[in-house]
């Protein structure tokens, strides 16, 4: 255990903007994670996610704002960039060289090495190591970089789509291994990905953006205690108490079903309050801004 555990935040953003010409990518993001935690990142395409992990990887400069990670500038330096693990969406890996030399590389490269843990994953995947990585299956070469991210042993680890490419079995085996290096390490982990019944299993925190910008972000405890489905008789979400935020609303003929976020509990007797699960508040959350614009809160939801 070398315990790479901080008070500090992991990612620290501050009015945190991105464009592209005219179009922004990421707005107005402000966000502060603290360490230890695996950090679910969801949002529909083309939502800003591989932009905001891009910022905090130092890919890329901000339009405006800050972001900070690991308590100093996004990395640059390699005594920076050991800290932080990054994987892209696509898993790049050097098509013409064997599994060996990626190995390799990893070592001459990572001052925390851990070959160990490399050799061990490797072995498990069954991964041949004298096989050329351009040879491999797309969710082999998924798997190498995984290793090779790991094995570094960075204490922030920022994954763009890490699980997409990988078989069920080894979805949950690989999101068992990062909960294990959580757990054991103080490593810290933002993934991005639209397969929200993982982040359900292994995520603590969780941030939703969608349209470049975050629509709600915090621990999913918090977030699951203080989001609430209503339903009830039929009724104009207008006339609920001001400290209940309407997320999503649907109405049958004489039915009106809520998810409403509020820190206080809901008294009215007219409703029955049921808990919301991750799931459920994600597509909330998604579904509202798929209505676009400032009436949000009155966006009906099909069913
Ligand atoms: P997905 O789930 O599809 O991976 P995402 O949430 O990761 O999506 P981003 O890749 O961050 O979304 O893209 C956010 C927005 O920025 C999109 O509208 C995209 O078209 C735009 N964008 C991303 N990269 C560039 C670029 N290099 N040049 C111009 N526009 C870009």
């Amino acid at each position: 255990m070398s315990g790479g555990y901080s008070m500090t935040a992991v990612l620290e953003a501050r009015g945190l903007g991105k464009r592209y010409r005219r179009l922004w990518a990421l707005s107005d993001c402000t966000l502060s994670i603290p360490a230890g935690h695996i950090v679910g990142l969801v949002g529909p395409n083309g939502a800003g996610k591989t932009t905001l992990l891009n910022l905090a990887a130092g890919l890329l400069a901000p339009t405006t704002g800050t972001i900070e990670v690991l308590g100093g500038p996004a990395p640059v330096s390699p005594a920076e960039l050991a800290r932080v693990g990054f994987l892209a969406q696509d898993s790049p890996v050097y098509a013409g060289l064997p599994v060996a030399d990626h190995l390799a590389l990893g070592a001459r490269l990572n001052p925390r090495w851990d070959e160990e843990l490399a050799r061990g994953r490797i072995d498990r995947l069954d991964l041949d190591l004298g096989q050329k990585a351009g040879k491999l299956s797309g969710g082999q070469r998924a798997q190498l970089a995984l290793t090779l991210a790991i094995a570094k042993r960075p204490e922030l680890l920022l994954l763009d789509e890490p699980v997409a490419s990988l078989d069920p079995l080894a979805r949950r085996e690989f999101l068992q291994d990062l909960m294990e290096a959580v757990a054991e390490q103080g490593l810290s982990v933002v993934l991005s990905s639209h397969l929200v019944a993982d982040l359900e299993r292994v995520c603590d925190y969780l941030i939703v953006l969608v349209g470049s910008r975050v629509r709600v972000a915090g621990p999913v405890e918090d977030l699951l205690a203080t989001h609430h489905l209503l339903s009830g008789p039929r009724r104009d979400p207008d006339t609920l108490p001001a400290g209940q935020q309407v997320i999503s609303a649907s109405h049958t003929d004489r039915q009106t079903t809520l998810l409403v976020r509020t820190s206080d509990p809901v008294l009215d007797p007219a409703w029955t309050v049921s808990e919301v699960g991750l799931e459920d508040l994600v597509l909330a959350y998604m579904s509202q801004a798929a209505g676009r614009g400032r009436r949000n809160h009155h966006l009906e939801v099909q069913k």
